[in-house]
């Protein structure tokens, strides 16, 4: 291969990851493993006002836990380091040197109120959108608008600067981006950002910009959102000379509300009934509180089918496929095949693609996550008995922990029975039938006891008194788990057993003995 393909997943660590930030980072490593290439992650924590404690480790586990392998990062270092942006404070400066020395970038000494009092200025002045800019930086106190000596007094005076990009009045700028094609913006609509603060740490801007090349990035990959800040990048890849290995972007559509109306956001989710955020958490939400959220991990997805989902959010292959596992994922995935519209969050379709998901599971798989979730609750049950349930329930659970929530409908006796079932079907008939059923059970002598055998003498019974199965199943259901609908009635009592079972519709016929339809 002519090219290392090296791309690089850059979340800040100013709260918890988004589930649209792992769809960007499992695009990003479908993409560098289809590729043969590294998958990078760089943490960008320069800004240290929205720094929040605790931000990292969560980005590590949701993306250890949604089963994205990075090459290098910050906790496994590779030879690019460090990943921590605010590891690399010395980096950044030559850079900034070079451009002011090359006049594509300048010192700005204008306070807080300096730059209110201009923005108040041209709103007064119907300014539609008044930014630092090429117009406006020749009213503002900087290098482009003091004297050589005035600049020269000021920094010896260490007086607070920040150092902003100079933007050229008129000019083109033109990028191509693997989804949109080429993307046109005139200079005249950018503002001249700041690229060093005055605290000597570089902004998003200029770390971003020299970081991808430094770590010879080939391809960014990232949200619309930053699409933006596009044109100012491809400004500096070139003043910094870099214009050559520039990487190639790919902007990602945006993941929407379910209903279409708008950005999906980090409140939708808990508002909508649903996660929006890959494991469970509580940070703070930046008015002193600290803000918890439910999480796919906690709510029973199976990692394997978040990714699928996910990957569907804004790809398609294609073809009429729909599941596909990492592998397949990595083999189909193409950046030629991401969609420019925005995407629906369809969480209707994330259940679908769990059912799948747990449908596929092996046996032992089931029996594993069974034998364990029931253990949580000290029920420790023989393997025969694990396997009836788990296969039982197979086809019927949308989430991991729906194994253990119907199994524990019947494992535990009934404290209540349905009233409404009660109140139909608890006959005279179903009464008496039962009865004989409770008291012939514990009889059988079979050495194995079955769900064939449960049913053979159930029906032995109804045909000694000449009446239709249909008319006492809901009856013997109630008896036994308090429901009136559920898993297969007869590997339930396999499960249970024939005393249990007895004993279940003698407790059953006494206490509902003042409930009996005639
Ligand atoms: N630090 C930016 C973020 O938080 C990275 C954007 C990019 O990928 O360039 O998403």
């Amino acid at each position: 291969m002519s090219e290392d393909i090296r791309v690089r997943f850059a979340p800040s660590p100013t709260g918890p990851l988004h589930i649209g930030g792992v769809r960007t980072a499992l695009y990003n490593f479908l993409f560098a493993k289809k590729m043969k290439g590294s998958m990078i992650l760089r943490l960008e924590d320069t800004d240290q006002k929205r720094f929040v404690h605790g931000a990292e480790q969560y980005i590590k586990e949701s993306l250890e836990w949604a089963g994205i392998h990075l090459d290098e990062s910050p906790w496994n270092e590779g030879s690019f380091g460090p990943y921590r942006q605010s590891e690399r404070k010395g980096i950044y400066k030559q850079y900034t040197d070079q451009l002011l020395a090359d006049d594509k970038a300048y010192y700005a000494f204008d306070t807080a109120e300096e730059l209110d009092e201009m923005r108040e200025r041209l709103q007064n002045a119907k300014v539609a959108n008044p930014q630092y800019n090429a117009i406006t930086r020749m009213q503002m106190k900087n290098s482009l608008t003091l004297s050589k000596e005035e600049v020269a007094a000021k920094l010896a005076n260490n007086e607070p600067y920040v150092i902003r990009v100079k933007i050229p009045a008129k000019e083109e700028v033109r990028l191509h981006d693997i989804v949109r094609d080429w993307v046109m913006v005139h200079s005249s609509t950018l503002d001249d950002k700041v690229l060093m603060k005055s605290d000597g740490m570089p902004t998003y801007h200029l770390a971003n910009v020299v970081d991808d090349h430094l770590m010879k990035i080939t391809h960014v990959i990232r949200g619309e959102e930053w699409l933006p800040s596009a044109p100012l990048h491809v400004l500096l890849y070139k003043y910094l000379g870099w214009q050559d290995t520039m990487p190639k972007f790919a902007h990602l559509p945006l993941l929407l509300k379910p209903d279409g109306n708008g950005k999906l956001s980090k409140r939708d989710g808990d508002r909508l009934g649903f996660p929006v955020f890959p494991i469970q958490g509580s940070f703070p939400d930046g008015k002193g509180n600290e803000e918890s959220f439910s999480g796919f991990r906690e709510t029973g997805y199976l990692p394997d089918a978040l990714s699928n989902f996910i990957a569907f959010l804004g790809w398609n292959p294609g073809t009429e496929q729909e599941l596909f596992d990492q592998s397949e994922l990595i083999e189909a995935f193409s950046l030629e095949r991401v969609n420019k519209a925005g995407t629906k969050f369809d969480i209707e379709k994330a259940k679908w693609y769990n059912q799948q998901y747990l449908k596929a599971k092996s046996s032992k798989e089931l029996i594993n996550m069974l034998d364990s979730q029931l253990k949580e609750d000290s029920i420790d049950l023989d393997k025969a008995r694990l396997e009836i349930i788990a296969e039982m329930l197979r086809e019927r659970i949308t989430f991991s922990g729906d194994l253990k929530n119907i199994a524990l409908t019947f494992l535990n006796r009934p404290d209540s029975y349905v009233e409404k079932v009660v109140k139909k079907k608890w006959t005279r008939e179903a009464v008496n039938i039962l009865d004989e059923y409770a008291k012939r059970l514990p009889l059988l002598d079979h050495q194995v006891f079955s769900a064939t055998e449960a049913k053979v003498l159930l029906e032995q019974i109804l045909e000694e008194n000449g009446i239709n199965i249909g008319r006492v199943m809901q009856a013997l259901r109630l008896a036994v788990t308090g429901q009136g609908g559920g898993p297969d009635l007869m590997q339930i009592i396999e499960v249970l057993g024939k005393v249990e079972t007895s004993e279940r519709i003698l407790v059953a016929l006494s206490t509902l003995e003042g409930n009996i339809k005639e």
